[in-house]
């Protein structure tokens, strides 16, 4: 039945193959560097944290001094930020959270375990050596390596760059995106809805997804159902993007332009896919740009980019894992007639913990797409009982 078709896997394995990173590198503000990916393995200049410090608010001690006796005079008061003096003998320093702990003491008791008497503490429980204190070096070692070349930076990793002082970042340049969208039937919102027109929300979706992934976009518009139209905005983003995706007119009907006008001015192959939604894909390059088609159908266009774009787009900007996160989860549904082609369901969590499966799965409800948390990846064939487990893609995975 699936004749002709071609699976998901093998459809990937080409794209991907395909994929050429960018290679331009740019430095930029480690501030301003979050969401981008590094382009080189970065390694820290220094120990954190850079001294033996206080973890708690308390008393720095020498604890051998509280063996004997449980009474210390305290001899001086350490802030963060201050360096204090050698701990004197059989004394106690008062010591703040991040101060450094002084020359001859070797554990902090935190002042809740404490008595403050006069001039004098009273140590309530004896410390052993260690006790509340950060190492130097506990947390980073000078020269090991905080962050892998190839990652896409989280807001997190810009601190732990900031953290050993590092300034600017190498990044590697956002990979320029052109989107166009086939179809004579398309109008912006805003204009009238003339008899037989439809609105162009795969335009928001892609543009959206897009911009989930960082990409520099440069969108086309709308483009008329003509070989001459398609030809002439394909070789425009040629020239200025590095991928250029398009939805609609990949199929095979008398208006789809996009097959014919990518053939005259580049490469193409043409996919049916062994998946649904989303059968009809075009993979082929238009002078230095790679090309993916998309189906129009606004479900199909939206689960072909986040299954082929998405992971084609990530190798491009430079990524070194592409697959997305997917975690085993229980069904809380039937699906009692699968398609003999692999289905990405689109369900939801529900408090219980398990999915919950919208209620109507024709590729094109885009309600589905808004009420969904993601995709149940399901294999050719295989019927789902409640209960079982099923491999879920959530978006939170997807969008990264
Ligand atoms: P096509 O792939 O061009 O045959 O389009 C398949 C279906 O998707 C048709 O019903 C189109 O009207 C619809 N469609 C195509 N492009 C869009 C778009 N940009 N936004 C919404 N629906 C679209
Ligand atoms: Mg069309």
């Amino acid at each position: 039945m699936n004749k002709g078709l071609l699976s998901v896997d093998e459809a990937l394995a080409q794209l991907l193959a395909g994929a050429v990173p960018v290679s331009a590198v740019e430095e930029v503000p480690a501030i301003e560097a979050s969401g981008r990916i590094l382009a080189r393995a970065q390694r820290s200049t220094m120990d954190v944290p850079p001294m033996d410090n206080s973890a708690m608010d308390g008393y720095a001690v020498r604890s051998s001094d509280l063996e004997r006796n449980g009474k210390l005079r305290v001899s001086q008061k350490i802030m963060a930020g201050s360096v204090g003096k050698p701990l004197e003998p059989e004394t106690a320093a008062r010591i703040f959270t991040g101060a450094p702990i002084p020359s001859g003491a070797d554990a902090v008791v935190i002042q809740e375990e404490t008595e403050a008497v006069d001039d004098s503490v009273v140590v309530k429980k004896k410390p052993k050596p260690g006790d509340w204190v950060r190492y130097v070096g506990s947390d980073i070692r000078k020269n090991s390596e905080i962050l892998p070349a190839g990652k896409r930076l989280l807001p997190q990793d810009t601190g732990l760059a900031a953290s050993v002082g590092i300034k600017t970042l190498p990044v590697f340049r956002k990979v320029r995106l052109g989107l166009f969208f086939t179809g004579d039937e398309l109008v912006m919102p805003g204009e009238p809805l003339a008899p037989g027109r439809i609105y162009n929300s795969n335009r928001f979706t892609l543009r959206g997804l897009g911009e989930v992934f960082g990409c520099e976009l440069r969108d086309y518009g709308i483009v008329p159902d003509s070989l001459e139209a398609t030809r002439e905005v394909l070789r425009r983003a040629a020239a200025e993007c590095d991928l250029i995706v398009t939805s609609g007119g990949v199929s095979v009907g008398d208006a789809d332009y996009v097959k014919p006008a990518v053939e005259a001015e580049g490469k193409l192959l043409m996919w049916r896919i062994a998946m649904k939604p989303g059968r009809p894909l075009a993979f082929g390059k238009v002078g230095g740009a790679a090309f993916i088609g998309l189906p129009g159908n606004p479900v199909s266009s939206f689960v072909t980019f986040l299954i082929f774009v998405r992971p084609f787009l990530l190798r491009t900007q430079g990524l070194t894992s592409v697959e997305p996160n997917s975690i085993a989860a229980r069904a809380d549904f039937d699906w009692p007639e699968p398609d003999t082609r692999r289905e990405f369901l689109r369900v939801k969590w529900n408090a219980q913990g398990g999915l919950d499966l919208y209620p109507t799965q024709d590729s094109a409800v885009l309600t589905s797409t808004s009420w969904a948390s993601g995709l149940v990846d399901n294999p050719a064939g295989q019927a789902i009982q409640k209960g079982d487990t099923v491999r879920f893609l959530p978006y939170s995975e997807l969008y990264r």
